[in-house]
């Protein structure tokens, strides 16, 4: 699997530029603006699910669009401007125009004591309500003796939420999840990253001939992902397993959270990759909070996903504020995160699953031309430390021992991680090892 670096870190540099001004929500015109500007990279399919419409126990809401938002003082400067940053707005504020004092406006103002230059991020979906966020410092510079305008000019009313997916078929019906979300504003590592990485990891997969079939999914967080899944219900009955893709690209250290099963093909597949990376990396265990992991794991799916992380939600000081910005985030972040993925689903895509031809005792190799041709006398020589050959015509001494192996483990239930497992052989030397076998008629998948 080789990846065109500087096409991918182009388009990484371009998306985020792009993308990260646009003021996203749970619903609204900059979710479609963000997906349309997906579509130019990846064909992703988008869908509307009407405001009203009832998805498990949740009913999507009245859309949500915003124009400008801005407090002035009495000497009519924008004190507060939403076309500064988005983030000074709580997001879903109902329209307001007001005339109020500073007590009053106090009352709604957010702001961050102890970060005093970072605006919070905070959202108002479920209850009617508004208000502003801005920087603890600003704030302690607003005269406590003036009065202010106060004007949110949105939007609540019927519409919709938009949600979209793409699905690359492989040679498979089993599908492997690759899930974002895609509502937030102007923050770069939540979730900017999770959506550039995905769409990256997904345009790269449909280059590829691939054993599995692969579902990409942008949709909101939590709500999104909830109706997605009521929408999709049968199709997942194919999903096997996968990701949520959030936070992947801070300037901090590499992460795993583990999937509800801690030991599941996918946690096994992610930690091959991440150790390979050798990059440091911090195992997390699972709960039941984060992100769209709590519906997949959910027992009515009960799909067994992964995160890969740089800089995991919760866990660095600008998560959540406007200092999770572009000086955060770099292409080249997303890059080394997108390689990480990239071998964790190559992992997968090796991983097969064979039968013998003939199960009974050992093949005769050697009159299938699965006898080392490379190099000397076996375990002796160059030839003994190649660890694989992808050309399927070379039969390296290592490919000897990975045939005892195959002969040995496949028996229609073993998979080739489990044997690496015992082995103690890499599952790449396992996979071209078994290729030369199916060649010669030995194994079937
Ligand atoms: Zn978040």
């Amino acid at each position: 699997m080789k990846l065109n670096e500087s096409e991918y870190k182009k388009l990484a540099q371009d998306l985020l530029l792009d993308l990260f001004p646009i003021c996203r929500s749970l619903t609204g015109e900059g979710n479609r603006k963000t997906i349309s500007r997906l579509r130019d990279v990846i064909p992703l399919n988008v869908s509307e699910i009407s405001s009203g419409t009832k998805v498990y126990d949740w009913t999507i809401p009245e859309e949500w669009n915003i124009r400008d938002a801005f407090v002035k003082n009495s000497s009519g400067e924008r004190v507060i401007d939403f076309n500064k940053n988005n983030l000074h707005v709580v997001n879903y504020s109902e329209p307001i125009r007001l005339k109020i004092s500073y007590a009053e406006l106090k009352s709604k103002i957010h702001t961050l004591p102890q970060m005093p230059k970072a605006i919070p991020y905070r959202t108002s979906y479920f209850k009617r309500s508004w208000g502003f966020c801005m920087s603890h410092e600003e704030f302690l510079k607003l005269d406590v003796n003036d009065t202010y305008e106060v004007v949110i000019d949105s939007s609540l009313a019927n519409g919709s939420m938009t949600l979209s997916d793409a699905v690359h078929r492989g040679v498979s019906s089993k599908e492997i999840l690759i899930s974002t979300y895609c509502c937030h504003p102007s923050m770069a590592n939540d979730n900017l990253s999770g959506v550039i990485v995905a769409t990256l990891l997904f345009k790269y997969l449909s280059e590829q001939k691939t054993n599995y079939t692969y579902r990409l999914a942008i949709v909101p967080e939590t709500l999104g992902v909830i109706a997605y899944l009521n929408q999709n219900e049968e199709a997942f009955e194919n999903v096997i397993g996968g990701t949520v893709i959030s936070t992947a690209a801070g300037r901090g250290t590499l992460g795993l959270k583990q999937s509800f099963l801690g030991n599941s093909l996918m946690d096994i597949a992610a930690r091959a990759a991440l150790n390979k990376s050798g990059e440091k990396w911090i195992d997390y265990r699972f709960v039941p909070d984060g992100s769209d992991e709590r519906q997949y794991s959910s027992p009515g799916f009960r799909i067994p996903t992964v995160s890969i992380t740089k800089d995991k939600y919760y866990e660095y000081p600008e998560y959540h504020t406007s200092l999770d910005n572009l000086d955060f985030v770099t292409p080249e972040n997303i890059i080394k995160t997108l390689k990480v993925y990239m071998d964790w689903f190559y992992n997968l895509e090796m991983n097969l699953t064979f039968t013998r031809s003939e199960t009974h005792c050992e093949f005769q190799l050697g009159k299938r031309g699965l006898y080392p041709n490379l190099g000397g006398a076996i375990n002796q020589g160059a030839s003994a430390s190649v660890e694989f050959a992808t050309d399927l015509d070379v039969v390296t001494a290592k490919d000897l021992e990975a045939f005892s192996w195959l002969m040995f483990g496949c028996d229609g239930r073993t998979d080739l991680i489990e044997i690496s497992n015992k082995s103690k052989m890499a599952l790449e030397s396992l996979y071209f090892a078994a290729l030369k076998m199916e060649r010669a008629g030995l194994l079937l998948r």
